[in-house]
């Protein structure tokens, strides 16, 4: 079994509302999807799901073959301990809408911090690899300025790096670019688009559709809570199966951004 991710029958709801009704999604090992649906079709729902920051009702999510917060005994699930989720967890970078820096920690120290607090990394080494993440995502200069003194798309960039300091087996995005302005959501997207080229495996909910066309191995579509498409960008934007999806693209379409053409 090579999947990374493999949902099965996920289902969730928050009271009377049932937001996700059976999701089946699988993700290979070092391949990229792009998660597209209206906004209410259960996406953020779901990717909170797959690091168990929400619990889910029924059906199954495994990384790398494991549940992150339950363990299988015979046939039953069984609920294992805080520490253990938090630890499996911290296998699985996430990058929100929101960057959620801490404002009085430098860039590199952003993304310092959990390697020492989580893994036990020596604050030397924590510091030396976050210098090299930042380089990464272009920000080599920018290590030692606080968040309030960097663009939108810097604060991603580094969001960014901070995830991947914990050497992360998938990276999830939530609209990573949705918060910013227009001009800055080019330089994140390549960043993610390096990532993705790497071999990174990655869940992305985004809009971008240019994004979603060169990066996306597959785009998965989500309505009423259910993935009523999913396939290569190329057959998915061309003759869309479902309404919906025509509908999203033809939305969307208008208001992509160009990321590099390489
Ligand atoms: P999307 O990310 O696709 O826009 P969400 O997953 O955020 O959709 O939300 C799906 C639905 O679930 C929405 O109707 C939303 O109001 C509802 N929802 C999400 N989180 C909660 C919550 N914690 N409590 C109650 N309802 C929620
Ligand atoms: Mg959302």
């Amino acid at each position: 079994m090579n999947a990374m991710l493999e949902a099965t029958a996920v289902r969730k709801s928050f009271g009377a509302t049932q937001v996700l009704n059976g999701i089946d999604l699988t993700v290979e090992r070092g391949s990229v999807v792009c998660l597209l649906g209206r906004s209410g079709s259960g996406k953020s729902t779901f990717l909170r799901c797959i690091n168990h920051l929400e619990t889910i009702d029924g059906g199954e999510i495994t990384i790398d073959g494991r549940h992150i917060g339950y363990e299988r005994r015979g046939d039953r699930l069984l609920e294992i301990r805080e520490r253990e989720i938090a630890r499996r967890r911290s296998e699985i970078g996430m990058v929100f809408q929101r960057f959620n820096l801490f404002a009085n920690k430098t860039a590199v120290e952003n993304v310092a911090l959990a390697p020492v607090t989580v893994k036990g990394t020596r604050p030397d080494q924590a510091r030396r690899r976050a210098l090299e993440l930042l380089d990464r995502v272009g920000l080599a200069d920018k290590a030692e300025l606080y968040p309030t003194q960097l663009s939108g798309g810097q604060q991603q960039r580094v969001a960014i790096a901070r995830a991947l300091a914990m050497d992360p087996k998938l990276m999830l995005f939530d609209e990573p670019t949705s918060a910013l302005d227009p001009e800055l959501v080019a330089e994140v997207l390549n960043v993610m688009l390096d990532l993705a080229r790497e071999g990174m495996t990655m869940v992305v909910v985004t809009h971008e559709l240019g994004f979603a066309r060169k990066a996306a191995d597959r785009v998965v579509m989500m309505h009423d809570g259910v993935v009523v498409e999913d396939g290569p960008p190329t057959t998915v934007f061309s003759v869309p199966a479902h309404a919906s999806t025509q509908a999203f693209l033809s939305h969307w379409a208008d208001q992509s951004i160009e990321t590099e053409t390489k």
